[in-house]
């Protein structure tokens, strides 16, 4: 990638363009009926928004490193569990980080190699370090008793086939200090991730664990994502970065081969900006330690959020509007189920709301106060409260935007309400397929809704009798 592609096309124009893209996917998908009486909600995700999204990542770490850095781009598998978008990443030469067997097993179901694979749970089975060994997939140790289990398994390899093990490391806490949002801080000083660098003796120890074996090549730090600035994850990356250089100082040689430096990048929730902010972010890294990149190490990055937020939105059909102690509200499908820590902590995740006819033109500015509700039966579930838009109506839609990582790949089964299906979009001119349609826009399904059947079978329909010992 030449070092030029970094410069980001004018955010004014790219914004819009952004925009441009949403609004036709939006009326398109409006009039080929994907919004319907038995699903009147679907996930879109803008199929050129994400690629350009990775192509910056790779641009953003090109520029700041020196040639010749060898750098792994994985992406947070968790925060778009969806086969199709870990393959679409895939063939951004982006690779996958994973946290479970259900996780590493849809990566693979993408088509994911073993050496664009990173497992790094914190709870990590017996079972699921032997699949890891026996995948030679890279497995990042939490704590100090994992690094035990490793041990009993790179002992069946012996000496000899050393060569054999998977990359492996251990994750540090740098303990650097907690964001905005407590629940997304992983490097507080009693956070439950990695070894407590700054405890009493626990540098010393992570030292000593390297210098005990000779095949842990790797440090792993993961400071935070949404609310954590960049300040802290810096900072969380310098401190893995000075150990990484005592362990080998005190090895006498290159030990440590890579560092993994998580991912965390926050999302702008209150714009349309598309630019991840992955250019900022590698200049930072380069500003504070230089040495990380001068080529020495071999990089691994972990980003989640920031690929896939902003290019994924939530297409609901207004159904009912009403009015209660002066508050208009509408009621629409898009709730609790889409968008559980929006419902449940609005504070910390606003969410936007855009409004669309019943054709999905969006709608002119009459601008209302307004609540937007979900389905789900409790009061609490709205989307938005007391939000400025135009003046909703019934069989209205309304956009939730940036909900492509963390939200409708995130369903909650709260009324047995279904999973909705979710759709990618190309609009012309990005694509000859698209181009092709007669409104400019493809989609194709990454998943399909849940059905009502399968709602009962996972409420345990098998089993009707099973409580009538
Ligand atoms: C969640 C997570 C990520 C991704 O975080 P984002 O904020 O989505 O970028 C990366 N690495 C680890 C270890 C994680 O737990």
């Amino acid at each position: 990638m030449p070092p030029t592609s970094e410069r980001a096309p004018h955010p004014r124009s790219d914004a819009a363009a952004l925009v441009a893209r949403r609004d036709t996917a939006v009326r398109a998908a409006v009039a080929r009926g994907l919004v319907t009486d038995r699903e009147p909600l679907v996930a879109l995700i803008d199929v050129t928004g994400v690629r350009t999204a990775a192509r910056a990542l790779h641009a953003a770490f090109a520029a700041a490193t020196a040639p010749g850095t060898e750098v792994l781009h994985t992406f947070a598998v968790k925060a778009c569990p969806l086969v199709a978008v870990v393959r679409l990443l895939g063939d951004e030469g982006i690779g996958a980080e994973v946290a479970s067997p259900g996780e590493l097993a849809l990566a693979r179901a993408a088509g994911t190699p073993a050496e664009r694979t990173v497992l790094d749970s914190p709870a990590k089975t017996p079972a699921e370090l032997r699949e890891a060994f026996a995948l030679g997939i890279a497995v990042n140790a939490d704590n100090l008793q994992e690094l035990a289990r490793l041990d009993d398994l790179a002992v069946a390899y012996g000496p000899a086939g050393a060569d054999r093990l998977p990359p492996l490391g251990l994750r540090v806490n740098p303990q650097v200090g907690a964001g905005t949002i407590d629940a997304l801080s992983t490097a507080t000083a009693t956070a439950k991730f990695g070894v407590a660098l700054g405890d009493p003796g626990g540098r010393e120890r992570v030292v000593r664990a390297f210098l005990d074996r000779p095949w842990l090549t790797r440090l792993h730090v993961h400071s935070g994502s949404q609310g954590v600035p960049a300040d802290l994850m810096v900072e969380g990356v310098a401190r893995t970065h000075a150990l990484a250089e005592e362990v080998n100082a005190r090895a006498g040689r290159r030990q440590v081969d890579t560092v993994d430096l998580g991912g965390g990048l926050p999302v702008d929730f209150a714009s349309d900006d598309p630019d991840p902010g992955f250019a900022r972010y590698a200049r930072l890294l380069a500003h504070r330690v230089p040495a990380l990149f001068d080529g020495r190490y071999r990089l691994v990055t972990e980003f989640g959020r920031a690929l896939l937020a902003r290019f994924g939105l939530v297409l609901s059909r207004v159904e009912y509007t009403k009015s209660a102690g002066g508050r208009r509200i509408a009621v629409t499908h898009a709730g609790a189920q889409i968008a559980a820590r929006t419902v449940y902590a609005p504070e910390q995740w606003p969410l936007r709301v855009a409004g669309y006819d019943a054709r999905g033109v969006p709608l002119p500015t009459r601008p209302e106060v307004q609540d937007v509700a979900g389905p789900a039966c409790f009061a609490g579930d709205l989307i938005a409260r007391g939000r400025t838009l135009p003046r909703l109506s019934p069989g209205d839609h309304v956009a939730v935007l940036d909900t492509g990582a963390y939200f409708f790949a995130h369903p909650y089964a709260y009324n047995a309400l279904p999973r909705p299906a979710v759709y990618g979009f190309l609009t012309a001119p990005d694509g000859d397929r698209a181009a092709g349609t007669a409104d400019g826009v493809s989609f194709a399904t990454v998943r399909s809704a849940q059905t009502i059947a399968e709602v009962v079978a996972e409420a345990g329909g098998e089993h009707p009798d099973g409580l009538l010992f």
